[in-house]
């Protein structure tokens, strides 16, 4: 694997939604220290916390603005205040086992409030002359989840059909519809980049590999949902970034890309390499930490697997994850082992431990 250059985000203006969550502040930290002027815009629901942005707080070049994608007046002074050239659209409920147990609240955000940041982009971007309109971008940070269940073969492409199970991916689903109707029906100069699953520092300790370091170093069960045969594509955030940069700097309006770590793992297996890794970094006296792994019931409409062709991208673009699996991994261990504040304090205020998402539906999605 390579490493590729970041483009040149120097002087750019970024309206960053979502920017206090776990991917959307790794843009922020990115485009703040490679000199772009950055608004993060993020309502600082129970998922966002400034604390994943502190680092680059105090630069001149950062500013936050606590508003919610779905109050237009907000969007709409926003806008006129910061007048970005980029959109960075990150801002969502993320969490599927939550859309199970309550799944208005994601019809909320990610439709309704993607409705109302791309209206709100279409009214400024009218307004913009020249070179400000042809070179203004809106990039939707979207999932490979939209696309449903793989069986064991294949991988999803750009022309994969929306087959979308959690509300979670439905959700998304609606809202890369919209983006791509407000690039065919207005005309406004629209991304996506659908990504397969991330990890890395400041993720909220709900998602899979923060809460198994979390069990782990609690000495806890170590839930691993169904048999543990599904199968995820994992890619380290800082590559998201960087594709993510790349698209909004290469990408064609109008154009939808993959992007994907080319890390294929079933749950198990990741499993299985947090406690080895954590083994060698955090030994427990009781023996392999793998003894702590517990099967649980599986996730009502459980996605089988995915699996993501990036050649669209990498063939436009050279984009190419930089961070093998195994590296990430123990890079993100480190983080978690070093910051173990950070997300103790989210667990305190009563996140990220308990099972939810049980719902009333049973069986997979093959
Ligand atoms: P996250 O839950 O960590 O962060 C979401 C952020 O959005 C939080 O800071 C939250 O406060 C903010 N937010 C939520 N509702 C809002 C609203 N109504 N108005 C303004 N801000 C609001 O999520 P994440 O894991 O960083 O994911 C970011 C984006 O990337 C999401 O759109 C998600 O669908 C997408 N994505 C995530 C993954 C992944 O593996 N986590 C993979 C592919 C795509």
């Amino acid at each position: 694997m390579t490493s590729v250059q970041m483009p040149f985000m120097a002087g750019r203006r970024v309206l960053v939604t979502g920017g206090a969550g776990f991917i959307g502040s790794a843009a922020v930290r990115r485009l703040v220290t490679d000199g772009a002027e950055v608004l993060n815009l993020d309502a600082l629901t129970y998922a966002g916390d400034l604390s994943t942005v502190a680092s680059v707080a105090d630069r001149p070049g950062y500013r936050f603005l606590r508003a919610d994608i779905r109050d237009g007046a907000a969007l709409g002074a926003a806008f006129a205040d910061f007048r970005p050239d980029l959109v960075m659209h990150f801002a969502a409920e993320s969490h599927v086992d939550r859309s199970i147990d309550g799944p208005a609240a994601f019809i909320d955000t990610n439709v309704v409030g993607t409705a109302t940041l791309l209206d709100t982009a279409l009214a400024y971007w009218r307004g913009l002359g020249g070179d400000a309109a042809t070179g203004f971008r809106f990039l939707h940070v979207s999932t490979d989840e939209v696309y449903g269940a793989l069986g064991p073969d294949g991988f999803f492409t750009e022309d994969s059909p929306h087959r979308p199970n959690s509300p979670y991916s439905a959700s998304k689903a609606a809202a890369d519809g919209l983006v791509r109707a407000w690039n065919r029906t207005y005309g406004l100069p629209t991304l996506i980049g659908n990504c397969s699953n991330n990890y890395g520092p400041f993720q909220h300790p709900e998602k899979l590999i923060p809460h198994v370091i979390a069990a782990i170093l609690d000495g806890r069960p170590i839930p691993v949902y169904g048999d543990g045969s599904n199968i995820r594509d994992w890619l380290y955030v800082e590559d998201h970034i960087a594709a993510l940069l790349t698209i909004a700097a290469q990408g064609i309006p109008g154009e939808t890309y993959l992007i994907g770590g080319d890390a294929e793992k079933t749950n198990l297996e990741t499993v299985e390499t947090l406690c080895a890794v954590l083994d060698d970094l955090a030994p427990s006296g009781d023996g392999p930490h793998a003894r702590l792994i517990t099967f649980v019931p599986d996730r009502p409409g459980h996605d089988f697997r995915y699996a993501i062709d990036h050649a669209r991208l990498t063939g436009a673009t050279g984009w190419q994850p930089s961070r093998d699996f195994e590296t990430g991994i123990r890079d993100t261990i480190r983080w978690y082992l070093e910051n173990r504040d950070w997300w103790l304090a989210i667990r305190a205020a009563g996140q990220g431990a308990a099972r939810i998402g049980l719902g009333k539906a049973a069986g997979g999605s093959r």
